[in-house]
């Protein structure tokens, strides 16, 4: 590379690292490093970097970026954010682990159930054993038939290794063995209160007349719930746990109950089903766990929970449970989204304005920037804020190595230019990789090009523009734009550099999280890039998806 090039694009970067004014000493060295054959002329090189410093240091910091933009983008100082963090030792691993995902098929996965995902794969990864996904579906109604295989999509396109799928609609026989254990140790009752009676007086801290049936009457009592003798809502059965325990959620608990409604698995088979807690304690145990890995939320749960293992005689796993996450901004209710999508208002699980794992991986977002999000974060218990702009920021540093940029002109305006009957522009695919490529254009005859309007909104007659890789123009009094040439000096002279795309370049829309779209015009390379992310040049990367048109999905700045 010539020697004055070399120096003007280490004399750019010293500069912007250092407040607009490049040091000679340093620039000096850099343009020494990469060209050593040049140390034999130690003198010329430092006189034509010290003309070329005197130069740089006269230009503004914008004047400076943007030109290093052009010359030599990957000298561009990059914040770099990297912070790899080990979640905190697990006790009692020494011999693996087998742990769990306890989902409810009631809705894919969404932001907010990555975390539980991911830090229990991080662990079963970490000390071996095995991941069981339990899909919790002991509750008809609230049951989405489709969010079964929606769970294990979203699962294995985080990169979750599970190696078993349970459904608890398949192991009713064992909760109906353990109820009547239960029962029959006197641990349990069967209750015929209405339900807020019942309520009433546990609040009270006062058992319901039927706490003391004995097991006998209470297994009987059992048998002919199974055997269809009540009538729905008529009678439950119920865990005893300590009634004046000081905290009223867990004073005793119903575990088994009727449901009418059919099951999307077992249909009408079952009329008697468990409650969360009784299903998953017993779960828990049977499945082996060693480690409960949860949200606080589910704090009041496991002290319930705890008392069925101490009724069985059970050893409890270790029960670990990391704080709240708020999410903001994000509809996260499966039951919302799901009237919603009825109704039309979404298009689907994966609207790119939802906060779904399918609307995530839709826009662009890597799943390793999940998992390294929540690594980052960890599993400790002080409750947090989920920040988009950190996930952002992790996905940006994962993709931007590897994404294609394009021009992408929104709000499009063509402009005619004259002088010159004939231009090419070779394009680097990548600034800092030109072994992707480069991205070829012709224009010839009448040339036309279009930029967006914010662009054309600051020229004036006179105004010097250089459009990025094809050439250097001066808007003439009649609006259309000279050509004055290809050298980068221009941007000496003021000229801002802007995008263009070519005359027929093809319409595009892009889809914001936020529900608006942005139409414009993209250049013709884009039709390469279908289910890829790629940069819009000085608009943001975004996911391509190409059929009838060209739609693009924003991921991020
Ligand atoms: N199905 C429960 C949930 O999704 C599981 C919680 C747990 O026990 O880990 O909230």
């Amino acid at each position: 590379m010539e020697l004055k090039i070399l120096a003007r694009k280490y004399a750019l970067q010293n500069a912007l690292e250092y407040d607009g004014k490049a040091n000679p000493g340093s620039v000096i060295g850099r343009v020494m490093n990469e060209n050593p054959e040049l140390r034999s002329q130690a003198k010329e090189v430092s006189k034509v970097s010290m003309q070329v410093i005197a130069r740089v240091n006269s230009m503004s910091l914008e004047e400076q970026k943007a030109e290093l933009e052009t010359l030599a983008p990957e000298l561009l100082v990059k914040e770099k954010k990297e912070i790899i963090k080990e979640l905190p030792a697990l006790e009692n691993s020494e011999n693996g682990v087998v742990m769990r995902l306890a989902p409810n098929p009631s809705g894919p996965l969404h932001i907010g159930h990555t975390r539980m995902a991911i830090l229990n794969d991080e662990y079963v990864k970490k000390y071996g054993g095995k991941l069981i996904v339990r899909m919790e579906d002991t509750n008809p109604p609230t049951i989405l038939p489709e969010a079964y295989d929606m769970i294990e999509e979203d699962l294995k396109w985080l990169g979750v290794e599970y190696h078993e799928v349970i459904n608890q609609s398949s192991r009713f026989d064992t909760y109906y063995k353990y109820a009547q254990e239960i029962l029959a140790l006197g641990k349990g009752y069967m209750c015929d209160c209405d339900s807020e009676t019942w309520r009433n007086l546990k609040n009270e801290k006062k058992p319901c007349p039927h706490r003391d049936t004995d097991p006998e009457t209470n297994v009987q009592l059992w048998k002919d719930m199974l055997a269809g003798k009540f009538e729905l809502g008529q009678i439950s059965m119920v865990v005893k746990t300590d009634i004046e325990h000081k905290n009223p959620a867990v004073r005793d608990f119903v575990a088994m109950r009727m449901v009418e409604e059919p099951h999307p698995l077992t249909g009408s088979d079952y009329s008697v089903y468990p409650l969360y807690n009784f299903s998953v304690a017993i779960d828990d145990y049977e499945m082996g766990m060693t480690h409960v890995l949860r949200g606080k939320d589910h704090l009041n749960n496991t002290y319930r929970q705890e008392y069925v293992y101490e009724h069985l005689g059970w050893k409890k796993p270790v029960f670990i449970h990391y704080g709240w996450v708020s999410i903001e901004d994000t509809v996260l209710s499966t039951r919302q989204i799901k009237a919603d999508i009825q109704e039309g208002k979404y298009t689907g699980w994966d609207d790119p304005r939802l906060g779904t794992v399918a609307a995530l991986a839709r826009r662009g977002i890597h799943p390793d920037s999940i998992r390294q999000y929540w690594n980052d974060v960890g599993a400790k218990g002080v409750d947090i804020k989920f920040s988009w702009e950190n996930l952002y920021a992790f996905n940006k540093d994962m993709i931007d190595k590897t994404a294609v940029r394009l021009f992408f002109v929104w709000n499009p305006k063509p402009i005619k230019i004259i002088g010159i009957d004939k231009l090419h522009s070779s394009a680097p695919l990548h600034p800092e990789n030109p072994e992707m490529g480069n991205r070829e254009t012709e224009l010839s005859g009448d040339i036309h090009v279009s930029i967006t309007s914010d662009d054309l909104e600051n020229l004036k007659p006179g105004s010097l523009v250089r459009l990025k890789d094809l050439c250097n123009l001066e808007m003439m009094p009649d609006g259309s734009f000279k050509y004055i040439g290809n050298d980068l000096d221009v941007l000496k002279k003021g000229a801002r550099i802007i995008h263009w795309v070519e005359p027929d370049a093809p319409e595009a829309e892009v889809h914001m999280p936020n529900g608006e779209t942005i139409n414009g015009l993209v250049e013709k390379t884009a039709m390469e890039y279908s289910d890829t992310v790629v940069q819009f040049e000085r608009f943001g990367f975004v996911r391509l998806e190409i059929g009838d048109k060209i739609n693009a999905f924003f991921t991020h700045k």
